[in-house]
C-alpha cells in the first residue's frame, strides 16, 4: 500500500519533498493546495511549478504515494435536506460515515475515527459491530476535506465546526487523531479554530491525562450515561477497564491542569438512566467539577431494545441539573430518518460483515 500525502504534517511534507531533491518552498504550495483549497486532485491545479508537477506526477503513478479522496458510496440526504450522511469508501475499500449537519449560518460536520469501535456500548449501533480498524490521520483528514467541498459547493466560506463524534472511539486511536488533528488546525489550510473541535471520548483515561498533560486545545466530551459503576458497566463494558472512580479523577485532574470545562454527555434512556434520582446522582458525581451536561435522546438502534425518555423526564432530568447550578442543554436531534443520529452509524457492508 502507498503511503498517503494526507497523513502528513507541514513538516512531514517539507521532509519528503527535501528528500526528493525538491526546494522547501513547494511545501507551502502543494499544502495550499491539498489543505487550503482542498482540491481532489492537485495536478489540476495550473499554476504549479514544473518540478513539483514532474514529482507529484511520478510519485502518484509509480505507487509511492496516494492522496486520500475517498469517492462517496452513497449521500443520504435527511428528509428536511439539512443534515447529510455520507457513506465514504477508503483505499482498501473499507467504508466510513461522515455526518455534515447545516445550521442556520453554519455548518458541523460529525467525523468517524475508527471503522467500527471496541468499546462495545450496548445501545451503539458501532459498538455493537464491533472494531474493524483504526483510520489513518488521511483517512480522517480526508472526511474534513470532503466536507469543506461540500460546504464551499453551497456558497459558503467553509467548515468552521468540527465533532469527533462519528464511528469509532478517538481516544483509543490517539495518534492519529491528534495527528489529523495538527494538519486540520494548521493555519496554512484547513484552518480550523481549536475551540471549535469536540473530541468525544467515552472515558479512555490515558488518553484524557494525555491530552491535559500534552496541553491539547480541543473541547473535551466525555460520555457518562450513568453514575454508578454497577449502573455503567451495564451500558458500557469498557467502564471495566476505566472504572468511573478512575474516569473522575482523570476529569478532575484535567479540569485542574487545563482549566478547560469539559462537555459530559448523557443519553437519556427512558426507565434506565431517566428517573430524577439519576440526576441528583450526576450532581453529587459532578460537584466541583467546570462541566456541562448535554443530554441526549437515545437514538433507535437494531441490537439494543431500549427506547427514549419521554420528554416530561427529559425535562424534568434538566430542570433537575440546572437547579444543582451546572450548564445544561438537551442536544437537538439530527438526522434520525436517515439514522445520521449519535449512536446510528453503522455502514451497510460493515454490518454483513460482522454478521459473517
Ligand atoms: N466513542 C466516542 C465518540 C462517538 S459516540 C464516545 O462514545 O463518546 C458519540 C456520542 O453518541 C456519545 O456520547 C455516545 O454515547 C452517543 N451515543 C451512542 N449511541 C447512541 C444512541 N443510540 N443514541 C444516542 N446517543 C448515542
Ligand atoms: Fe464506541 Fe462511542 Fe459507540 Fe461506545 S458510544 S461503542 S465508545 S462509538
Amino acid at each position: 500500500m502507498p503511503r498517503s500525502l494526507h497523513d502528513l504534517t507541514y513538516d512531514q511534507l517539507r521532509e519528503v519533498l527535501v528528500s526528493a531533491g525538491l526546494r522547501p518552498a513547494h511545501t507551502g504550495t502543494l499544502w495550499n493546495t491539498l489543505h487550503f483549497r482542498a482540491m481532489a486532485d492537485p495536478l489540476a491545479r495550473e499554476d504549479l511549478a514544473p518540478p513539483l508537477r514532474k514529482w507529484l506526477t511520478q510519485v502518484l503513478t509509480d505507487g509511492n504515494w496516494m492522496l486520500d479522496v475517498p469517492p462517496i458510496s452513497l449521500d443520504t440526504p435527511s428528509s428536511d435536506g439539512l443534515t447529510h450522511k455520507y457513506l465514504l469508501r477508503m483505499a482498501d475499500a473499507q467504508e466510513i460515515e461522515t455526518v455534515i449537519m447545516g445550521y442556520t449560518g453554519r455548518h458541523t460536520a460529525c467525523i468517524s475515527t475508527q471503522a467500527g469501535c471496541a468499546m462495545g456500548c450496548v445501545f451503539c449501533a458501532t459498538g455493537q459491530m464491533g472494531f474493524v480498524r483504526h483510520l489513518r490521520p488521511g483517512e480522517i483528514v480526508a472526511q474534513v476535506l470532503h466536507a469543506q467541498r461540500c460546504v464551499r459547493a453551497k456558497g459558503e466560506k467553509g467548515l468552521r465546526n468540527l465533532v469527533f463524534m462519528g464511528m469509532g472511539e478517538p481516544l483509543h486511536n490517539y495518534d492519529s487523531v491528534m495527528t489529523a488533528l495538527d494538519i486540520i488546525c494548521d493555519t496554512r489550510g484547513l484552518n480550523i479554530g481549536p475551540s471549535k473541535i469536540s473530541v468525544s471520548t467515552v472515558g479512555v483515561v490515558p488518553g484524557i491525562l494525555r491530552m491535559a498533560a500534552e496541553n491539547r486545545p480541543y473541547n473535551l466530551a466525555v460520555s457518562l450515561h450513568a453514575a454508578t459503576e454497577e449502573e455503567r458497566a451495564k451500558l458500557i463494558p469498557a467502564n471495566q477497564r476505566w472504572p468511573l472512580t478512575d474516569l473522575m479523577a482523570a476529569c478532575r485532574s484535567y479540569n485542574a491542569q487545563t482549566g478547560r470545562r469539559i462537555f459530559f454527555a448523557w443519553t437519556l434512556i427512558d426507565g434506565v438512566n431517566d428517573t430524577p434520582e439519576h440526576a441528583k446522582r450526576i450532581a453529587e458525581l459532578l460537584h466541583g467539577l467546570d462541566a456541562h451536561i448535554n443530554l441526549i435522546p437515545l437514538n433507535r438502534t437494531d441490537g439494543y431494545s431500549g427506547e427514549e425518555s419521554t420528554s416530561t423526564a427529559a425535562d424534568a432530568f434538566h430542570r433537575i441539573l440546572q437547579d444543582a447550578g451546572f450548564p445544561c442543554t438537551i442536544r437537538q436531534r439530527r438526522g434520525i430518518d436517515v439514522a445520521a443520529g449519535c449512536g446510528q452509524l453503522k455502514a451497510l457492508k460493515n454490518r454483513r460483515k460482522a454478521a459473517a
